[in-house]
C-alpha cells in the first residue's frame, strides 16, 4: 500500500505537511506515525476521557477536566504514561542516532563500517513510523550512509535529518555544529 492509502487525512493546509491519524499496515491507527495533537483533533476525546477517568480512579483523584476529555490546556502534550507519538519517538530517535554518530570511531575498522551500515539499513526497515521509514529508505537509496569516519557519518545523518526538517517545515540545522550539539556542548 502507498502512504496515501494509509493516511486518514491529507496535508495540513498551512504547512503542507502530512497531518491526521495514520493507519498502520493492519488498518489500525498507528500512534508512532501520528502526532498526539492530531489524535486530539480527530475526536479522541472519548478514549481520552475514559483514560483520564480510569487514571483519576486509580490515583483516587477527581477528574478535573471540565470537558471530560483531553481538550484542556495540556491537550497538545503527550501524557507521560502514553505510548510515544511520532514526535516523541522522532526526538528520542534522532537523539540516539546523532549521539551514536558523535561517538562512532574517528577511524572505524572495516568491520565497524559494515556493522554501522547494517545497523542503519535495519533501522530503516524497522523504524515504527512506517511512512517515515519509507521516506528514509528512499533517501538512503539516493545517498547511501557514509560510514568511513565519525565526521562523515555525523554529516550524512545531519543531512538526512535536514531533509526531514525541510519536509516538515522545520528550521535547517547547521551541520558544522553537530559536535557542539551532540558531543562537546556549547562553546563558551
Ligand atoms: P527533532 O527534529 O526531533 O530534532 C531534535 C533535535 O535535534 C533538535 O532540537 C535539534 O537540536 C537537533 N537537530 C535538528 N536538526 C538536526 C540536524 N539536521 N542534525 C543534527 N541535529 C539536528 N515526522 C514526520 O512528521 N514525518 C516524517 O516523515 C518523519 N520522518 C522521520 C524520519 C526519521 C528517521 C526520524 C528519526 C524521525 C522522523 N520524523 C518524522 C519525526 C521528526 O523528524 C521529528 O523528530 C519530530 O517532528 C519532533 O521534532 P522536534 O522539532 O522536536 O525536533
Amino acid at each position: 500500500k502507498s502512504s496515501s492509502d494509509n493516511e486518514s487525512s491529507k496535508k495540513d493546509q498551512a504547512t503542507g505537511k502530512p497531518s491526521g491519524i495514520f493507519l498502520d499496515k493492519d488498518g489500525k491507527p498507528c500512534r508512532a506515525c501520528t502526532a498526539f495533537r492530531d489524535w486530539t483533533k480527530r475526536g479522541k476525546k472519548k478514549e481520552s476521557s475514559q483514560h483520564n477517568n480510569e487514571k483519576s480512579k486509580k490515583e483516587n483523584k477527581p477528574n478535573n477536566n471540565a470537558t471530560g476529555g483531553i481538550t484542556n490546556n495540556n491537550s497538545q502534550e503527550l501524557p507521560p504514561d502514553c505510548p510515544p507519538d511520532s514526535e516523541q519517538l522522532g526526538r528520542a530517535t534522532w537523539t540516539f542516532l546523532h549521539t551514536m554518530a558523535a561517538y562512532y570511531p574517528e577511524v572505524p575498522s572495516s568491520e565497524q563500517q559494515i556493522n554501522m551500515r547494517n545497523l542503519l539499513s535495519g533501522f530503516s526497515q524497522f523504524y515504527p513510523c512506517w511512512y517515515c521509514a519509507e521516506h528514509l529508505r528512499e533517501e538512503m537509496k539516493k545517498v547511501p550512509p557514509k560510514v568511513e569516519s565519525r565526521w562523515a557519518l555525523g554529516i550524512w545523518l545531519c543531512d538526512m535529518h535536514n531533509i526531514v526538517n525541510e519536509r516538515l517545515g522545520k528550521p535547517i540545522f547547521d551541520c558544522n555544529k553537530i559536535n557542539e550539539r551532540w558531543k562537546d556542548g556549547p562553546k563558551n
